[in-house]
């Protein structure tokens, strides 16, 4: 009988055993701690459940399944009358019904439609962030569907009518008229050719009719076409206005929405993203005429925290597998884990994650507390953007140096690595880009310039024990009174952030851990590559022990 691994000329040997059949949580002290310390504990027992489910060999296979055989548009039927139908893959399918079953599109509200309280917000990104680790297409209906709802707001109505079906966790992918469905997601359409992020050029207009508005005009990016019903900006005559635009119309026939095509996207693909022209399309208004960019916006910030998280999610699972391969290979005689220079770029590594983790996991926490405390809401503000900037953009660089300690088999398509690179450019981009991001930043400490003020005092004082966060917040100062403030905002986004990310992390993980990450990003100048952090191998050995138990 053949032996696995033998073959005729060679036997297989030295390569490292699938990191698979894992507990997401269990394995993450980091995780651990920033859940209990953003007032998450009594979910420790759940979260390992889900840890254990989303980590298991099967779902790992089924993410690569979901991508390896992208969606596919179907927008003629063998008579040539229009279905503008996408197909996807029955791996994609089971993400969502997944994800659905753990409430990740909607835990964050009540049923009514109300913001749940806390540790909401803490809970549901404990699973995002493992759930990013494992398959990120399928994430983009789920955040956009639990984003909407407070979008929606701004129309009580439509809430109450659509939140039973939103609130539902039966996955329900049949297409047909969203009020005969068991549940709906919901996707959005603001992006057309002449502009994403200046959407005052919109074209797409709305006129008013009967029963609401009929539509006309393009999106050049609407992701998820097959959501049930999209929040779409239009110019209606009182100026750029939201509206909610289901994929029926009220008589059940087809809507006027036309998928014209289905990008041919770097990754992200298991999700679809379309090209639509719509034609006469039937919607509501949702709030007032010409305050569409306001309404839409309070859907916006909950996408670029989602971002964030799911961005710190891929770092994660990058950095493991980097780990878990490190401690399996041996090269000159030595598991490569033990080999100095290589624990100087695990190290590094592990301590960007770390940062990561603790920040989105604590913005979370201000989300949680926004409603009853303003200082909270003012942080929730404030760094939403200048987190998304930082999570979401040195997450690329990261997993390729991850990719990169895996050799060969980094780069090869039957590992994970190529897959989590390709996901990670698309958390940057959409949803503000990494300069609107800190455009954003500046436009909230004008509005709002003395409580912005406080929230970055606030962050000075919980990191006032640690390297270099008294240079960094009087760097962010120096450069809000500069005269020019927008050319240098990058340089003070960064700071802020990792300012935020040290102060998180003294209050969530061990000292030294703040230590050392303060130490290496705020007191020190980095070289532009991991592993050129000084860190000393007694703490090189604790970070690592703690990223990954052996
Ligand atoms: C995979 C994917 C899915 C998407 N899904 C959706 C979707 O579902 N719905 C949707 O509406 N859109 C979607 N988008 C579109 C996305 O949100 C936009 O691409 C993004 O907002 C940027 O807009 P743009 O492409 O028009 O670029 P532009 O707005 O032209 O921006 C180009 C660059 O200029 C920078 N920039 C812009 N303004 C300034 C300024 N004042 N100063 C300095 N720099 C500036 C930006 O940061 C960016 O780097 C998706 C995009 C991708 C890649």
């Amino acid at each position: 009988m053949a032996i696995a691994g033998r073959f005729d000329t060679h036997e297989v040997t030295n390569q490292s055993p699938p990191f698979a059949d894992v507990d997401l949580f269990a394995l993450d002290a980091p995780l651990q701690e920033a859940v209990r310390a953003n007032g998450a504990a009594e979910e420790a027992k759940a979260l390992s459940a889900f840890g254990q489910r989303w980590g298991a060999a099967d779902m790992l296979d089924l993410a690569r399944r979901a991508n390896a055989h992208p969606p596919e548009l179907k927008a003629f039927d063998a008579s040539g009358v229009r279905r503008d139908f996408v197909e996807f893959h029955p791996a994609y399918h089971l993400f969502m019904a997944e994800s659905f079953a753990a409430r990740l599109h909607v835990s964050t509200w009540r049923p009514d439609g109300s913001a749940a309280s806390a540790p909401a917000q803490v809970a549901r990104a404990a699973r995002f962030y493992m759930a990013g680790q494992v398959e990120t297409g399928h994430l983009c209906p789920i955040t956009m569907t639990r984003a909407a709802v407070a979008a929606l707001a701004a129309e009580p109505q439509l809430v109450a009518a659509l939140m039973p079906k939103i609130a539902a966790r039966d996955y329900d992918p049949v297409f047909r008229p969203w009020p005969q469905k068991k549940s709906i997601t919901l996707g959005m359409g603001m992006t057309e050719k002449q502009g994403g992020t200046d959407v005052r050029t919109n074209t797409t207009r709305a006129v008013p009719a009967a029963h609401g508005y009929m539509i006309t005009g393009h999106k050049w990016f609407m992701s998820a076409p097959m959501s049930d019903a999209f929040l779409v900006l239009a110019q209606a005559p009182g100026g750029l206005t939201a509206f909610l635009m289901p994929r029926f119309r009220p008589d059940d026939s087809l809507n006027g929405l036309r998928l014209q095509r289905l990008k041919d996207k770097l990754g992200n693909r298991s999700n679809a993203s379309s090209e639509v022209e719509f034609t006469d399309a039937y919607a509501l208004r949702v709030g007032e005429e010409g305050r569409g960019v306001r309404t839409i916006l309070q859907m916006v910030q909950l996408t670029r925290l989602d971002c964030a998280i799911a961005s710190a999610g891929l770092m994660r699972m990058a950095l493991a597998q980097a780990i878990h391969h490190a401690r399996h290979r041996v090269v000159f005689d030595k598991p490569l884990a033990e080999q100095p220079l290589m624990q100087a770029v695990l190290a590094d590594m592990a301590l960007e994650v770390e940062g990561a983790l603790a920040l989105v996991m604590r913005l979370c926490r201000a989300f949680d507390l926004a409603a009853g405390d303003p200082r909270e809401a003012a942080r929730a503000r404030l760094l939403t953007p200048a987190v998304k900037y930082l999570v979401c953009k040195i997450a690329p660089s990261l997993i390729y140096e991850a990719m990169e300690c895996l050799g060969g088999n980094g780069y090869v398509e039957e590992n994970i690595m190529p897959r989590l690179y390709r996901e990670a450019p698309v958390n940057p981009i959409w949803e503000g880009s990494g300069n609107v991001m800190c455009l954003d930043v500046l436009r909230a400490i004008e509005r709002d310039g003395e409580t912005s003020r406080a929230v970055i005092a606030d962050l000075a004082n919980e990191a006032a024990d640690l390297p270099g966060a008294r240079a960094a917040s009087e760097l962010i100062d120096a450069v809000l009174s500069s005269g020019e403030p927008e050319r240098q905002s990058r340089g003070a986004v960064e700071r802020l952030a990792t300012l935020a990310a040290a102060a998180a992390l003294g209050s969530s993980g061990p000292s030294q851990v703040a230590e050392l990450f303060a130490r290496t990003r705020l007191g020190a100048a980095r070289g532009a590559t991991y592993g050129t952090s000084k860190v000393s191998a007694v703490e090189t050995a604790a970070v690592l022990k703690r990223a990954l138990p052996e």
